[in-house]
């Protein structure tokens, strides 16, 4: 098991683009291992490689325990609804906010084995795939938000 350092917001890193997977290494599956153990250790619901300082298109997310969705070059096929409802970030550890996203998404990625793989994501796991996303896009889930930052320390 590895932890990695999360980056925290005021690096630069955070806004940046993240770059497609083009090959499945042994590298980009420690990378999973470790953002899976990372992300666990923070207890928090998802995490993109961005925010350990991996510009890769490689995204954890557990909203159901026990079960890991690993996503390499994930993209949104299909949303629709809205929620409001209130997101954190690992990397903007004491801001929370309301945030607008769609009730429902489908992702389509590649799983470890290179495999295309497809998922449906009501309420929670849809708002945790649009965070997580975007984060590879260098947005931020203040940029989506309705209302106020709320800090909490
Ligand atoms: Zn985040």
């Amino acid at each position: 098991m590895a932890l990695l350092k999360i980056v925290k917001e005021g690096d630069p890193l955070l806004r940046k683009t993240s770059r497609p997977v083009e090959q499945i290494t042994p590298r980009i599956l420690q990378l999973l291992d470790d953002m899976t153990d990372t992300m666990r250790h923070a207890n928090g619901v998802g995490l993109a490689a961005v925010q350990v300082g991996v510009l890769r298109r490689v995204v954890v997310i557990e909203v159901e325990e026990g079960n890991v969705l690993e996503l390499i070059n994930p993209r949104i096929v299909a949303f629709s609804g809205e929620q409001h409802e209130r997101e954190g970030c690992l990397s903007l550890p004491h801001k929370w906010g309301i945030t607008n996203r769609p009730r429902a998404v489908v992702v389509r990625a590649l799983n470890r084995a290179g495999e295309e793989v497809e998922y449906r994501g009501e309420d929670l796991l849809a708002r945790a795939f649009c965070h997580e996303l975007d984060h590879l896009d260098g947005k931020l889930f203040t940029d989506v938000l309705i209302g106020d930052v709320e800090y909490e320390r």
